[in-house]
């Protein structure tokens, strides 16, 4: 299938009439993913996203549900949130960062209705990555920049148009719905060079790091790694796969309400217990369990690693501190930086 460039804000146009339609948008220097109310909105001649799209499924702030006290009782008021909703361009990396957040979200334990309601509700449109960034390093994390894990339609750009390729029933449903034209044989094989043509350039070595943390919990190397690190958890905030967070009240009088912010192993008051005690006392306990978190716990209760190789957190950090030079590090291998 082809979507014409100069069509797609009019088709854009037409998704938003029945869904919420979320697109890069341009936000000065960086692109954002927000909820546009026209196609002329999105911007498409971007890389990738300051801060991933995790946002729309699970909100930096969410009320989960609201109350009021009564001489008659208490009424409870569930916030969960029915809207259909298309994500337009997420890239392949932030499509699988979904796979491994719905692992969280709906378990053997846990089903969180809050994120399952609007995850079911949402069709997610990939955009390929013809030119990966030089912080890209998805290959390593068993992704590509034109992989289609958890995606309904992706899109490659050649130029003039998008071939549009479907995954899913609901990507076939929804291609059908905006009576997309089939591709021709040129456009489909300017797609396939696009694809043999895209690469990343960086490569982190893996092998045999899920069996070094298995045994370096009390390494002195975890000394090092946090040195230079300030604590402001734009790593986590901004990376695709964190997921914590913290539940408050907030009430006046007999109405309130219970909300759910984005929190961070960063911090120290993560882990500050009622007593005073900190069982995480320093940044070297905090830095430890972001990268046992994502490279041993999460593979140790999913099977799977908690990263998909997006490269923010290395863009983002304001000391330069490097994801891939850590692992380097840990691996015993001589580290590496493209950034
Ligand atoms: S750890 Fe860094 S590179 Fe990996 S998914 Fe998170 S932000 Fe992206
Ligand atoms: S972004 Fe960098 S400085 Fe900030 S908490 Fe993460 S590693 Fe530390």
């Amino acid at each position: 299938m082809i979507i014409a460039k100069n069509a797609l804000p009019g088709l854009l146009d037409k998704l938003a009439a029945e869904y919420e339609v979320y697109a890069p948008v341009k936000q000065g220097a960086y692109s954002l993913y927000k909820q546009i109310c026209n196609g002329a909105e999105a911007d498409f001649g971007y890389v990738n996203s300051k801060i991933p799209p995790k946002g729309i499924l699970f909100p930096q702030s969410e009320k989960l549900y609201s109350y009021s006290v009564t001489g008659e009782g208490t009424s409870l008021e569930e916030c969960v949130d029915t809207r259909k909703k298309v994500i337009f361009g997420i890239r392949p990396c932030d499509a699988k960062s979904l796979l491994l957040m719905d692992n969280v979200f709906n378990n053997d334990k846990f089903q969180d209705p809050y994120y399952l309601t609007r995850r079911s509700n949402t069709i997610l449109v990939g955009m390929a990555c013809n030119d990966p960034a030089g912080t890209c390093f998805c290959t390593s994390m068993d992704g590509g920049p034109f992989d289609q894990s958890g995606l309904d339609l992706l899109l490659t750009d050649i130029g003039e148009a998008y071939v549009v390729e479907a995954v899913s029933q609901k990507g076939k449903d929804l291609a059908a719905a905006l009576a997309l034209g089939a591709a021709d044989d040129s456009q489909k094989a300017a797609a396939a060079e696009a694809r043999e043509s895209a690469e990343v350039a960086c490569a982190v070595n893996t092998v045999g790091l899920k069996a070094r943390l298995d045994v370096n919990f009390y390494d002195p190397i975890w000394e090092k790694f946090h040195e230079k690190c300030l604590g402001c958890a734009a790593c986590t905030y901004s990376c695709p796969t964190c997921h914590c967070f913290d539940i408050v009240d907030e009430a006046k009088d007999c109405n309130g309400c219970r909300v759910r912010n984005w929190d961070s192993c960063m911090f120290p008051l993560f882990t500050l217990h009622g007593s005073g005690h900190n069982p995480r006392t320093s940044g070297k306990e905090r830095m430890r369990q972001r990268i046992m978190h994502k490279f041993k716990y999460f593979v140790d209760n999913f099977n799977a690693t908690a990263c998909v190789g997006c490269g923010r957190c290395i863009k983002n950090c304001p000391v330069n501190l490097d994801v891939r030079e850590v692992l380097a590090d840990i691996r015993g291998s001589e580290a590496r930086s493209d950034k």
